[in-house]
């Protein structure tokens, strides 16, 4: 409901009077209602009652958050890294990295270098004075920069050639100046298959430059370029979206680098036949001349249309196997298999918030870029500064516990989470997994995922706009923002727990 949860609006004994108890759920109300509140509660409150009961459908109650135009969204890993990384314009070159079909880690990191904020060797130069050790993993002759490790530098250049060739990708702009502007002027890849490679490329380049860089493994440009084509594949489903010749939909890879184009026309076909149009003409049998000229699909069999499915993407998860599109699975990929860890329930439990609970979960991993982390990728500097109390760099432990401007903020939160005083992420999350939660659960638990969301954003604020809130200022809004997080969902969860959430 607009205005709170029940218990808020009208006595507990006049709740119960009606046949309910603490434990009831909103659809026990919206049922035993017919249509009308209880007469003795709108004469109460008749403002906050108002409003017509809710329609009950068949899907499970969903919630919603604050999205990027600060409209409710149903949670999804885009919005949870636009939250994350910062704001997300809404400019004409987002459809071409959040595409319908994306692979969510491909596309966050080509949003991100389209941005040019990934932390490259530049980048790093120009935060810290000691730039002597920076060098491309690759090639060892220049610092890395956004344009040179993912166009200018040999290693890339190879894998680029091999890519534009497969999917006949030519005529793509080599510089981040010039593809930006091509993204603008509404000039971005079409072709699914194109969309995927450009990000899928960014994506490989980035992960390889990272590994040669942190764990010293190299692959050679080949190794990664068949990583690349192996993650642009298609599932056919009616076969009317997919491009017969350019699409790779056959193991074998596209039929366009295969077959000559004079042996397509003479199969009555054309550059623009769609995999139906070819499958259903084909009669379960590849034409012979094709045969010859690709042994491999003797072996093939004619896929077969499936027209209750669309044509879809797939991608390789985190296991290598081929899977279906899903947010579910993305969200896996991206943040990895966390069900087994002890401290999951803390992260993600019934109704979490999904930005604080994200936020959390990378702290928990230490996966936030602190200071410290930023210092492996920079060495000797002196110039970073905890943002909170100006005192030293910044770690994760000394961030979110040893700062004395966290402890003031936690001084307060401890109260609401009913938590004792500890020291430091081990101390805390093992204690956490043991805590007895008791009632309140729920909002104890976004209490602690709020104070590190907040804690979070109020040293990126600092460092990056300038601006500050003192402790107080900041556990107010922290508080405000639980309580109406609280009211939103009052009217989806459980009466009782809500009503319990609120007092
Ligand atoms: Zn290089
Ligand atoms: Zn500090």
């Amino acid at each position: 409901m607009e205005a709170g949860p029940i218990s808020s609006i009208i006595p507990y004994r006049r709740f119960t009077r009606e046949g309910f108890h603490v434990n009831s759920l909103v659809r026990d109300l919206v049922v035993a209602c017919e249509d009308i509140w209880p007469e003795a509660w709108t004469m109460l409150n008749p403002i906050a009652f108002s409003h017509p009961l809710p329609t009950l459908t068949d899907a499970d109650d969903v919630i919603c958050w604050k999205g990027m135009q600060g409209d409710e969204v149903v949670f999804s890993v885009r919005e949870a890294c636009c939250s994350m990384v910062g704001t997300c314009p809404s400019v004409t070159w987002t459809k071409y990295v959040w595409f319908k079909g994306h692979i969510p880690k491909l596309s966050f990191c080509l949003w991100t270098a389209c941005h040019g904020k990934l932390p490259t060797q530049d980048r790093i130069a120009s935060w810290c004075s000691n730039q002597a050790d920076l060098c491309c993993v690759f090639c060892n002759n220049c610092m890395d920069s956004h344009d040179h490790l993912f166009f200018d530098c040999i290693y890339s250049k190879d894998v680029w050639r091999r890519l534009k060739k497969e999917y006949d990708f030519y005529g793509f702009p080599e510089r981040w100046s010039v593809i930006m502007v091509y993204l603008n002027d509404n000039r971005g890849p079409k072709k699914k298959s194109h969309r995927l490679a450009l990000s899928s490329a960014v994506y490989h380049i980035w992960k390889e430059r990272n590994r040669r860089l942190f764990q010293r493994i190299t692959q050679p440009p080949i190794v990664l370029y068949n990583q690349i084509r192996d993650q642009i594949d298609l599932q056919v489903g009616d076969g009317i979206s997919t491009n017969a010749w350019e699409d790779k939909w056959l193991s074998v890879g596209n039929l366009s680098s295969l077959i000559p184009y004079r042996l397509i026309r003479a199969a009555g076909f054309t550059k623009e036949s769609t995999v139906s149009e070819v499958i259903s003409s084909l009669d379960s049998n590849w034409p012979q001349a094709w045969v010859i000229r690709v042994p491999d699909l003797a072996e093939l069999i004619v896929p077969q249309l499936n027209i209750l499915e669309k044509d879809q993407v797939m991608w390789l998860d985190n296991n290598q196997t081929l899977t279906s599109f899903k947010v579910g699975e993305a969200w896996k990929t991206l943040v990895g298999d966390m069900e087994d860890a002890p401290w999951y329930g803390i992260c993600w439990f019934k109704q979490y918030i999904p930005k604080y609970s994200f936020c959390l979960w990378l702290a928990i991993l230490n996966r936030l870029p602190t200071q410290d982390r930023m210092l492996r990728w920079a060495p000797q500097s002196d110039q970073l500064l905890c943002s909170l109390c100006e005192r030293s760099i910044d770690s994760r432990d000394h961030l979110f516990f040893d700062c004395h401007y966290s402890s003031s903020v936690w001084e307060k939160s401890r109260n609401e989470i009913g938590l004792d005083h500890y020291q430091g992420w081990e101390e805390i999350l093992h204690n956490l997994i043991h805590h007895r939660w008791g009632s309140n659960a729920v909002r104890k638990k976004m209490f602690f995922a709020a104070t590190v969301y907040f804690i979070w954003q109020e040293r990126n604020r600092r460092l990056f706009d300038g601006r500050k809130r003192n402790p107080q200022q900041l556990f107010n809004e922290l508080k405000a923002s639980i309580h109406m997080k609280c009211l939103s969902i009052g009217s989806t969860m459980d009466v009782g727990e809500s009503s319990r959430s609120t007092t």
